[in-house]
Order: C-alpha cells, then structure tokens, then sequence
C-alpha cells in the first residue's frame, strides 16, 4: 500500500477498543502461556478520551534472550516476524486475516528497550493529565486535517507534543534519541520530504549537515544545518574568463534573491511542521561573498562542508563535484529530526595550484583546506576583497565586490560548464 495516498483517519475514543485489545490478548496469550513479562495495551487506543486511528498497539514485553522461541510460538498463531524497523529492541509481527479480531500492530519487546519505555510512559502520562492529553488531542486533530494522505507529515507534526511529554517525564529528548523515536525509515521519509521541498523550490543542491560539534551559540542552538546551493547558467560562467561582467554581477542577485526565497520558504515549512527553523538569508547573516571580507560566525561554507556538498578550495570558495566553484549557498538551521550526511573534512583539490597562479591579487596562498584551518592561514581575504573590487569597475564599471576569477578557472568548474550534456 502507498503510505502517502492513505487516508488518515482518526476518531475519537472508543470504550470498546479496551476489549478490543483484550480479546486480541486472549489469543496471543494462549499461545505464549507463562513465556513473556507482560502484553500491554499502548498507543492511542490505550488512553481513554484520547482521539485516535483505531488501531490497536500492542507490546510483548519479553527477557533477554528468549526473542526465537517467541517468534515460533507466534507464528503458530499465525503472526509473521517483519524485522525491527529500525528500532532496537522492538521487533515487529505482522498477519494476514484475523477478520475476527480488530485491527492491531503487534511488537515484541525486549523488557530494557528504550521504545517500550517510552511507549509506556507516554500512555501512563496522558491517562493522567487532563492538559496534554487535550494537547495531543488538538496536534492530533490538527495534523489529520493538514495532511490528510501523508501518514508521515501526520507523524512528524505531532512529534513535537510527543517530545514535550517525554521531557516532562524525564526521558532523554535529546537529538540522538529523537532520531531512534522517529524511527530510520520515518526518518528518512521526512529528510526525502524536505530536499524535495527545497528542489521544487530550485536548489540544485541539498545537503544535511550535523552541527552539533559545533559550539551551541555558533549554530543557534540548533542540531542541524541544511545547505542549499543554486548554480549559475554555464554560458554566465564562460563570460567572465577575462573579467567579471554585468551578466555575472546580475545572476550574482538573482541567485542571492533566490536563495532567500528558497531558504525561506524551507523554514516555512519546518515550522508549520512544528519545528525550529531560521532561515539564514542575507538579511541575517551580512556579507558571505567573494574575499569573504566579512567573515561570519557560521558561514554557509561551514554548513556546507558539514552537510558533506563540497569542499574548500585553495580560493576559500565551495568547490562541488557536480558545478565547481559556481555555484551560490545559503542554509536553514533547525531541530528537526532529519538524517544527516558524511561531512567533508579534507580538500580534494590535490596538486592543483591553476586558482593560485591565476588569482590576480595575489590572495590564495596554495595551502590545502582541512577542517578546522583558519581561513587566514590559506587566503588573504584584504587582497581579494581590493583585487576583485578593482575587477568589478574595470569589467562592468560596478561598485561591489565580485571578480569571478578562481571561480570560473577551477577544473571542476570547467567541466561543468563545458559540459554540454
Ligand atoms: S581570483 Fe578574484 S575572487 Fe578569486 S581570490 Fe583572486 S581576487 Fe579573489
Ligand atoms: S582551481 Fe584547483 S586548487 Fe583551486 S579550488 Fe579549484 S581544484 Fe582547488
């Protein structure tokens, strides 16, 4: 069944899904005799006045070790293993019929499983608290009617109660554990969902980078950062082998405008989606250029190279495999749980030195970047920023800083703009 063209249905409680739960007990319990610690009714059905997709959740608490003979004694009964889901300690059973029984998720649990505790921590909070309880309710509602067909953006947006509630009960919120509640596969939907989000809006690159080694105030307390970079037409590129021109300095704009747009409209929908997110567009971050004359304190470049998209160049520049050097970044920093790409922590330029000899400032010393290396041990951004001013009058008569030199003369740039597939 295509999870993303299923209805989401949810309704309020029903006194009924108690012995719902219980007849289903009844059956599984026949079969497992005196095996397991415990068969709980959890989730939504489980809390009475609580809104819910009737759909009885079920844990099999079980000791260490006996997982096999569980397995066989249910599949006598005829529930089939269908492997953990990406959830350790939690292993999930599925069926076919039982048109008897109402219908039900089945998951065995190892009794130490972090799932399981919080799956009974939630169910006993909410059957004791009148405010969340008509909190959860709200989201639920909320989000049901928000995204009607999309299971996933129904989850994710009521995932931000969920982690209140766990906070509330002292279960660990922190991101770690927020990616093993959300589970590898709902993760990975909801990173899907976003970069797809960001490429309709334009991005030609997206990357997720963790941030967290980062110092908190650096990164605004968020997670993750996002990289988005948007390219520049070859032909613009192929225009500037002698000096920057007015068609550069224009699409310059352009592709900053975009960005703006792009990043904006990005953290939109984090936060509709119910989670923080800034959108770092010029506005708030100031200059993040050629020379890089104003260097910020978390330059896209960083967000970038953590998100895995690309490397510094000896130019200080983000070279990408796909476009080189030609291409503009922007990010968004947010808390949502999202699946996070393999930083690049080593320059790929080797042996290169063709941006070094042909800078005409003088301003790229030749070092290769690693993380980490301070930006003035490899670039002289006061020689870039006077050079490619100088370059911006004598080629278009503009006063601002733009040369385009090392961007256009990067190998990796050459092949994407004499690319003509
Ligand atoms: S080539 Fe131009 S943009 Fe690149 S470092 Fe030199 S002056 Fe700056
Ligand atoms: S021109 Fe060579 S050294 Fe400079 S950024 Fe490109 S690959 Fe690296």
């Amino acid at each position: 069944m295509n999870l993303n063209t299923r209805t989401i249905v949810v309704e309020p409680y029903n006194p009924y899904w108690p012995e719902a739960f219980e007849l289903i007990k009844r059956e599984i319990d026949a079969v497992l005799k005196n095996c397991v610690i415990a068969i709980e009714h959890v989730g939504s059905t489980a809390v009475p006045g609580l809104y819910a997709k009737p759909v009885i959740d079920i844990d099999i608490i079980i000791d260490v070790g006996i997982f096999n003979r569980i397995k066989d004694l249910l599949s006598t009964i005829g529930y089939t293993h269908n492997g953990d889901q990406g959830v350790a300690g939690r292993e999930a059973f599925k069926y076919d019929g039982k048109l008897h029984l109402m219908k039900h998720h089945l998951y065995v649990c190892d009794r130490n499983a972090d799932e399981l505790k919080r799956h009974l921590a939630l169910r006993d909070f909410l059957r004791n608290n009148n405010e969340y309880r008509e909190k959860y309710n709200n989201i639920k509602l909320e989000m049901a009617r928000k995204f009607p067909h999309d299971i996933n953006g129904y989850i994710n947006g009521k995932q931000p109660v969920i982690m209140e509630i766990y906070g509330l009960c002292g279960l660990d919120t922190s991101y770690k554990q927020m990616q093993d509640y959300m589970g590898a596969y709902e993760m990975t939907d909801f990173t899907n969902k976003i970069k797809n989000e960001l490429q309709n809006l334009g991005a030609d690159i997206v990357g997720f980078g963790n941030l967290e080694e980062l110092m908190a105030d650096v990164r605004e307390g968020m997670p993750t950062g996002i990289s988005v970079a948007v390219r520049y037409p070859k032909e613009v590129i192929r225009g500037i082998t002698t000096l920057p021109t007015q068609e550069y300095r224009e699409w310059y704009d352009r592709l900053n405008e975009r960005l703006d747009m792009i990043v904006t409209r990005g953290a939109s929908f984090l936060y509709e989606m119910g989670y923080k997110a800034i959108a770092k567009t010029r506005e708030q971050v100031g200059y993040d250029g050629e020379g890089d004359k104003h260097y910020t304190i978390l330059p896209h470049k960083t967000v970038a190279t953590r998100a895995g998209i690309g490397w510094i160049g000896k130019c200080a520049l983000l070279v990408t495999e796909d476009y080189g050097s030609a291409v503009r970044l922007s990010s968004i920093l947010t808390d949502a749980p999202l699946n996070t790409d393999s930083p690049t922590n080593k320059s790929h330029c080797g042996d290169c030195m063709i941006c070094t000899n042909a800078c005409p400032g003088g301003a790229i010393f030749g070092v290769s970047w690693e993380a980490g290396l301070e930006h003035d041990k490899f670039f002289y951004a006061d020689k870039c920023v006077e050079t490619a001013r100088e370059r911006s009058k004598l080629g278009f008569g503009g006063d601002i800083i733009i040369c385009g030199k090392c961007i256009e003369i990067c190998p990796y740039t050459q092949k994407y703009i004499n690319d003509i597939t």
